[in-house]
């Protein structure tokens, strides 16, 4: 067969180790799996009470404008209902995205190390890709102007940025949008907005209103403990929304996701609630990171980028062995380093004991 020339190049995304994968093969009762982001508090009950409740309607296809979503979303956002399209998780987003705007005559801009998405579905489009290395774990966003070309069509940020837990300062992220020139589409990946504590932050979805170029991403699989359900949603002006929908599948907001992320919104107390443990479970990682006089970048986020100085999957191999599943940097970027989820407060106990025993063999 005649495939296109990039996909053979690609190798699927790599998810972190399954739970069930990893227990089988060390013979381990328990596994803590701390490599994906998700949220180790679950989702909130009222989406597990709904999800039972509507269970008699599956063989119904979904809403395939997600009409109610859409309107609990737009009220709680405050916006236009058409100011929103939906995603089967914002991983789909980036791909309805990349399928509108990128092909083999068009370049796009994005930071390094970032997440792998924005140049995976880059790549299947056949465009040429510039990536800026970020400095001290921020994006460039001076060389990312710079990068601008004729042909370029889309730029990725990611604030906070996966894999390093950094995020822009609006007095940084401003100036970068004035320079954008209006027909170049700017993507602001905010998969963990919800963490987000710094009060220097953005108000992105404010700012959707004043750019007319910007799409703000978001997603209920981080700290909605969704991610089994696959939701996300993009905010921008109705043209940018209206000019993505054909690249839409029709039903690609499942009618679960559709009814949990209603009640998943109407549950702001556990969102307050799991934003908190994840402060106080970063202090534990902070802590640990001095008494061990190793590098960290501050994190916006629920997870954490360690330098350990050595291979990453030397780390990444022993915590396996032990029974916590991390993701090593090697493959995000960061030879040296792994990133770990914050888990619960015996979770990341768990994980820091492990680590203090390998710095101790090592
Ligand atoms: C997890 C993550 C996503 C994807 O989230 P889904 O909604 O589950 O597809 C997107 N962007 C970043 C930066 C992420 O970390």
């Amino acid at each position: 067969m005649r495939w296109k020339e990039q996909l053979l190049r690609l190798t699927p995304y790599q998810p972190g180790r399954s739970i069930d994968a990893v227990k089988k093969q060390f013979n381990l009762e328990k596994i803590v799996k701390l490599a994906s982001n998700e949220n180790p508090f679950g989702c909130s009950t009222g989406v597990s009470t709904a999800l039972q409740s509507n269970l008699s309607s599956l063989a119904i296809y979904p809403d395939g404008y997600a009409t109610q979503l859409r309107e609990k979303l737009a009220e709680f956002l405050g916006i236009n209902e058409e100011e929103l399209i939906l995603g089967n998780g914002s991983d789909n987003l980036i791909q309805i995205i990349s399928r509108s705007l990128l092909h083999p005559n068009a370049s796009t801009i994005m930071a390094t190390p970032s997440f792998s998405q924005y140049k995976h579905n880059a790549i299947i489009e056949g465009a040429v890709i510039k990536e800026l290395p970020l400095i001290n774990g921020e994006h460039n966003l001076d060389e990312m102007l710079a990068a601008i070309d004729e042909q370029t069509n889309v730029i990725w940020v990611c604030s906070p940025n996966n894999p390093t837990a950094t995020y822009i300062p609006e007095n940084k992220l401003i100036p970068f949008l004035d320079k954008v020139p209006p027909h170049i589409l700017v993507v602001l990946d905010e998969a963990y907005y919800e963490y987000v504590v710094a009060e220097d932050y953005y108000d992105s979805i404010n700012l959707t209103r004043k750019y007319e170029n910007l799409i703000v991403l978001r997603t209920f699989s981080k700290i909605y403990g969704m991610a089994g359900l696959r939701v996300g949603y993009g905010v921008a002006n109705r043209t940018i929304i209206k000019a993505l929908e054909p690249a839409r599948e029709p039903f690609n907001a499942n009618s679960l996701g559709q009814l949990a992320a209603i009640a998943a919104i109407n549950d702001q107390e556990f969102v307050e609630v799991c934003k908190e443990k994840n402060r106080q479970g970063l202090t534990q990682f902070y802590d640990f990171c001095e008494q061990n006089q190793l590098d960290y970048y501050p994190s916006q986020t629920n997870f954490i980028l360690i330098d350990f100085k050595i291979d990453g999957d030397k780390v990444f191999q022993y915590l396996l062995e032990k029974g916590f599943i991390v993701r090593s940097g090697k493959a995000l970027g960061f030879p040296t380093a792994v990133r770990v989820t914050v888990g619960s407060f015996e979770e990341n106990v768990g994980v820091l004991q492990a680590l203090s025993d390998f710095l101790k063999e090592n």
